[in-house]
């Protein structure tokens, strides 16, 4: 029998393993199995370049549990190993620099295993002991049996073994008895060795026979080893793809289209993409890319391996040359996973591009489902922009799909305005924007759907990407101007008319912090309302993105909602409220507007006598003078707004009129609305 030190050059890792990897204890059996799996490919090698001459039988590997007795047991009939080989490989562990390293990984397991080699060792994670049976193909070579209690001494002799292959027996200490039980371990199995190359069994199928469940003979192979995504493209039809998915997500609704990926140079990576319907909640999409190495699970958070808006992609990724066993924060740096990222990225742009060209029916039939992603791909990821833009769809009101250069034609002559931009009308809600939408289309413009998430994200994106180019929601202006063509016609009124219609409205409009209302007088034809309400499109959007992000623009969400009232001076109605305004208030006012002039004489002649001197230099009285001219002057222009809103308070067609245009904007609600109601059953009564 040989003893000795297990060969750890400065430190014993058995503490370390056990107190530092408690988070993902579980790998352990991935592994196990993964070396089980090892040494049958390297049987079935040997076999085929001749180096073993006889029989390798059907390569299997098996796993056990006998909660009664403890353990845990992963047997192969791969290689074996001789003594030598165990001496080597097992024995012998190179392990320097460790307390550092662990100190920096201490929850990363996967790290350390990598770092280490020590995906044997971690059997140590969960057993008080380890023993291993071993026998090497070779002809000559003793079979072996090494145990271990998980210090640094282990002992080593022969034994009796039969049959080629190992056998890793574990005893599961007490803390870790969960792995004693079998809806663990296969689940586990299920996680981590679905699609391992070589057949894995774990227990004997079972059948239900007369009504009771009983072991049949046959082996329960846990998992596919040819699972789909290493064949090959040419080989595989849109139904094994579909089958495949529902393999990996049994739950989830069929996807739109699939992406089969296959690199030899200049790294190796094999997968399969799908394309989920998004739902409306991306959140709900994320993780669904579980990534392999050589068909070993590793990871279902692929983020810092793929570009953020892939993870909303589903599917399988298998790549050797992404250094699995490291931290995330090294991953991120890796040369090679940002080429492997470019790539796929590359790759998905193509094959969405493909499918736009040979088949835009179907692509635009899922567009709508597409879409969420492909924004998203285009606002975070410039290499993919350069290549969406050209598949990138613009659907109007009318349910029609445009690329970008398609609209862009269309639109161009009728919808660029004076100063050349040309102006994309939008909707994000077709009901609430109705009118405005009808007023745009008469006028011969056409009108953009944006009624998705990431709309408005790209749409700013797109004023960025492309000079001359405006987005703009059909309520933002009066028709005209919407898309300024020429200066709007004048509007007809003397400036003392104007500005007392502007009062009288002015002092009717909704007074609370949530709203704000700016009275405006446009000559927009006799034909069309006589109030409308518009919002402006930077100040809304300014406050859309505060509500979406915060910080920086969380000063315009403090504001209220800013709305432009437009009074179309054309109207007869306004017309008539004009001509009675003049004649209910110009006795009141007339006299008022001569003091308002008279003190405006007064206070201009006073500043023009102090414009040359310092403030020093005036005396006294003069400056007191001044301030009560002032004061007199703003009263006064107080009294002159008071005539007028009590005219308009009178008048109950000013209020008739400002909810009118409210509730065109579906802004009329509540206490308002109510009075809104009665009123206009007063006005029906007259
Ligand atoms: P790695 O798999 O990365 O080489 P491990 O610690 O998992 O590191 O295994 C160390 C070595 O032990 C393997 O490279 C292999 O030579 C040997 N070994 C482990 N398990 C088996 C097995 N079931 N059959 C044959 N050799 C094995
Ligand atoms: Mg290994």
């Amino acid at each position: 029998m040989k003893q000795g030190n297990i060969g750890v050059t400065s430190e014993n890792i058995f503490p370390v393993i056990k107190k530092f990897l408690y988070s993902d204890h579980e790998i352990f059996l991935r592994e196990l199995v993964s070396n089980a799996v090892d040494a049958c490919q390297k049987m079935k090698t040997l076999a085929s370049v001749g180096e073993y001459k006889g029989e390798t039988g059907d390569l299997k590997v098996n796993v056990a549990v006998d909660e009664k007795a403890g353990t845990l047991t992963v047997s192969d009939n791969g290689v074996g190993m001789t003594a030598d080989e165990i001496d080597k490989y097992i024995n012998q562990i190179a392990f320097s620099g460790a307390e550092e390293f662990l100190d920096k990984y201490k929850n990363d397991a996967n790290a350390i295993i990598g770092h280490f080699g020590l995906g044997f060792y971690s059997a140590f994670m969960v057993s008080k002991e380890v023993e291993i049976f071993t026998k090497s193909y070779k002809d000559d070579a003793p079979a072996m049996h090494w145990s271990c209690k998980g210090d640094p001494n282990f002992e080593m002799e022969e034994c009796d073994k039969a049959e080629r292959g190992t056998s890793i027996v574990l005893h599961i200490d007490d803390d870790n008895k969960d792995f004693l039980k079998e809806s663990k371990i296969s689940e586990l199995l299920n996680k981590y060795c679905k699609f391992l190359p070589v057949p894995v069994a774990f227990g004997k199928k079972k059948e239900w026979k007369d009504g009771k469940e009983v072991e049949t003979s046959e082996d329960n192979i846990i998992n596919d080893t040819n699972p789909a995504w290493t064949r090959k493209p040419s080989e595989m039809k849109d139904e094994d793809y579909d089958k495949f998915y529902r393999e990996l997500f049994p739950y989830n609704e069929p996807p739109l289209f699939h992406i089969h990926l296959n690199v030899d140079y200049p790294f190796h990576l094999t997968g399969i993409l799908y394309f989920p319907k998004v739902t409306n909640n991306i959140e709900l999409q994320r993780n669904k890319i579980q990534l392999y190495c050589n068909q070993v699970f590793v990871t279902d958070s692929v983020e810092g391996i793929v570009p953020e808006f892939l993870t909303l992609l589903h599917g399988v990724i298998d790549s050797p040359d992404i250094p699995l066993n490291v931290s995330r924060s090294y991953l991120q740096s890796d040369a090679n996973v940002k080429k492997i990222s470019n790539h796929i990225t590359k790759k998905v742009a193509d094959s969405l591009s493909d499918i736009f060209k040979n088949n835009r029916e179907e692509f635009e039939k899922k567009w709508d489902s597409l879409k969420i992603f492909i924004s998203y791909g285009m606002l975070t990821d410039d290499k993919f922009y350069d290549k969406a833009k050209t598949f990138n769809l613009f659907k109007n009101t009318d349910g029609k799909y445009f690329t970008y250069d398609e609209y862009k034609t269309l639109v161009e002559p009728n919808q660029t305005d004076k100063d050349g931009n040309i102006i994309y009308l939008y909707t994000n809600d077709t009901e609430q924007q109705y009118s405005y939408i009808e007023t745009a289309k008469n006028k011969g413009y056409d009108v953009l759907l944006f009624d998705g998430q990431l709309d408005m994200h790209l749409a700013s994106r797109l004023e960025q990407k492309n000079e001359k180019t405006r987005y703009v929601r059909v309520d933002a202006d009066t028709i005209d101007k919407l898309i300024l063509k020429e200066q709007p016609e004048a509007v007809k009124l003397e400036e003392n008319d104007r500005l007392n219609l502007t009062e009288v409205f002015a002092s009717q409009c909704p007074k609370n912090d949530k709203m704000e209302f700016l009275v405006s007088m446009e000559a927009l034809g006799e034909n069309n309302l006589p109030v409308m309400i518009t919002q402006n499109e930077f100040m809304r959007r300014m406050k859309e993105m505060s509500a979406s992000q915060g910080g920086m623009m969380s000063f315009y969400g403090t504001l209220p909602d800013s709305y432009n009232l437009v009074v179309n001076t054309d109207h007869e109605i306004v017309k008539a409220l004009l001509a009675k305004e003049k004649a209910d208030c110009a006795d009141k006012i007339a006299p008022v507007d001569a003091a308002i002039a008279d003190l405006k004489k007064q206070i201009a002649d006073l500043n023009e006598a102090h414009k040359d001197k310092k403030s020093e230099e005036i005396p006294e009285a003069e400056k007191e003078q001044l301030r009560n001219l002032n004061n007199d002057l703003a009263a006064k222009e107080n009294e002159k707004k008071q005539v007028l809103a009590d005219f308009a308070a009178g008048e109950d067609s000013v209020r008739q009129l400002i909810d009118l245009a409210m509730l065109a904007n579906n802004m009329l609600k509540g206490e308002a609305l109510g009075r809104f109601v009665r009123r206009s059953v007063e006005f029906i009564k007259k």
